[in-house]
């Protein structure tokens, strides 16, 4: 069995639909399905509990109404016999309603995880419905009943499969499973779901859990890029990639890839295919156990990064003081990024502000504290390159006379992170295409 996720630009708009299930019909073994909320709409979904959040029940009120008029153009488009077309209906007016009851009893957090919920669910219902048209014979699977996560919001494989497979034994002759993305229960059994762009990480747990041949991860490019394709013009798509090497990319910016969504499918040597469903035929990028190659293989940033400097002569030739530092950053539940060290300050990033005020309130006890704002990581990846001959000195001429706050080499074999103004990373980015890629 294989799992395949396609995202929310490729079930957008009716005739993507269309495409993916010309992709999924043709396949030599049983496929898993996986699908996102329509584009747009989880968005959509989030500004309508926002509005509910701050008492604003007429603007929810309005997104909902604005919503529930696009399902139903999408899905005129979508099908054509008219009792198929009155199903469709039907079930976009079941999910509305239900928003519409949300809307008028109290707010919860519990209650903004169903709204959340409904976009996969609609788009899982009405691909079937199309399914169903079309005479394909499919099985439509919750992902309420077998995708859990525990307390701390971590997700069970273990009990995924527990659940997961009598349902799919059941079913022994089906070929095409179709579930949402997304969407879980959690360990109160309440809706809950794997956090914004969380589809890829369901279809990975789900590829470790069956376990499948092949996780193929369907979105609109073509594979993750040597560089940012938005920012640089000449990008072209990396082949093959270690499950480390997508792993650095994928938390250092590359979008094309949730950052959680590599460990499932590495935990159990499931090969990941990332594809491009308006290029079915192009290769794309096999993200597999081993790296095959050397060298540079990709650079990726992360915007919105804050830094941190600390200078204390307290810090001089004394211990625990790091320990220190890193308690405050635990006490606000936030995660540094990168770390470097002199032997009177030390230097560090965050990459969210919410507790920033009194994080720095904290740290000054220990001395003098400095932050720059508008920071970016640019992390330059590739098997074992902190330890090859040769790469820092072609990086650092790539750089050239580009001012580079913090360089972080040797954390990682597979990565080396430089620190920039946010201002300087789209020629950061081009001297690196040039100067490591001969792009
Ligand atoms: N629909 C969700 C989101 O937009 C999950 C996903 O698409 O991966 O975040
Ligand atoms: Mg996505």
């Amino acid at each position: 069995m294989k799992v395949m996720k396609f995202g929310g630009t490729s079930v957008g708009r009716p005739k993507r639909m269309h495409q993916v299930a010309e992709l999924v019909v043709g396949q030599s073994e049983p496929v898993l399905l996986v699908l996102s909320a329509l584009s747009g709409t989880t968005n959509a979904l989030v500004e309508i509990g926002n509005h509910l959040l701050t008492g604003r029940r007429d603007a929810a009120t309005y997104c909902i109404a604005q919503l529930e008029a696009h399902y139903h153009q999408f899905v005129e488009e979508l099908v054509q016999s008219k009792e198929i077309l009155e199903q469709g209906r039907q079930i976009i007016q079941e999910h509305f309603e239900l928003l519409s009851v949300i809307c008028r009893i109290s707010y919860s957090e519990a209650l903004s995880k169903d709204i959340l919920a409904q976009g996969e669910l609609l788009s899982t219902k009405l691909f079937c419905l199309y399914l169903q048209e079309r005479g394909i014979k499919h099985q439509f699977l919750l992902a309420l009943d077998f995708m859990r996560i525990d307390a701390h919001d971590e997700p069970q494989i273990e009990a995924i499969r527990e659940r997961l497979m009598p349902l799919l034994d059941q079913q022994k002759d089906c070929k095409l499973f179709v579930t949402q993305g997304y969407i879980c229960r959690n360990a109160k059994g309440e809706v809950d779901n794997l956090k914004r762009g969380g589809s890829d990480y369901t279809a990975s747990l789900l590829a470790a859990a069956v376990p499948a041949t092949v996780c193929e991860i369907w979105t609109d490019i073509d594979g993750m890029h040597n560089n940012d394709p938005r920012i640089v013009d000449q990008t072209r798509p990396v082949e093959q990639l270690s499950f480390e090497e997508a792993a650095e990319l994928a938390y250092f910016g590359a979008k094309i890839l949730h950052p959680a969504s590599i460990w499932p499918a590495q935990q159990a040597h499931v090969p990941v295919k990332l594809l491009n469903t308006m290029q079915p035929d192009a290769q794309g990028t096999l993200i597999a156990d081993e790296a095959r190659g050397v060298g540079v293989k990709a650079v990726a940033a992360k915007d919105n990064i804050w830094a941190i400097r600390i200078k204390s002569s307290r810090m001089l030739l004394a211990y625990g003081f790091l320990r220190r530092v890193f308690e405050v950053f635990e006490k606000y539940r936030t995660p540094i990024d990168m770390v470097t060290t002199s032997e009177v300050a030390v230097s560090l990033t965050i990459d969210s502000d919410q507790y920033l005020t009194e994080i720095l309130e904290e740290l000054r006890q220990f001395g003098s504290v400095e932050v720059d704002a508008d920071q970016t990581i640019v992390s330059v990846v590739g098997q074992g390159i902190a330890k090859e001959n040769g790469v820092l000195q072609q990086l650092f001429k790539a750089i050239g006379d580009i001012p580079v706050r913090m360089v972080s080499h040797g954390g990682s074999p597979h990565n080396i992170s430089l620190l920039v103004a946010a201002d300087r990373k789209k020629e950061l980015l081009q001297q690196l295409n040039r100067g490591l890629f001969g792009l």
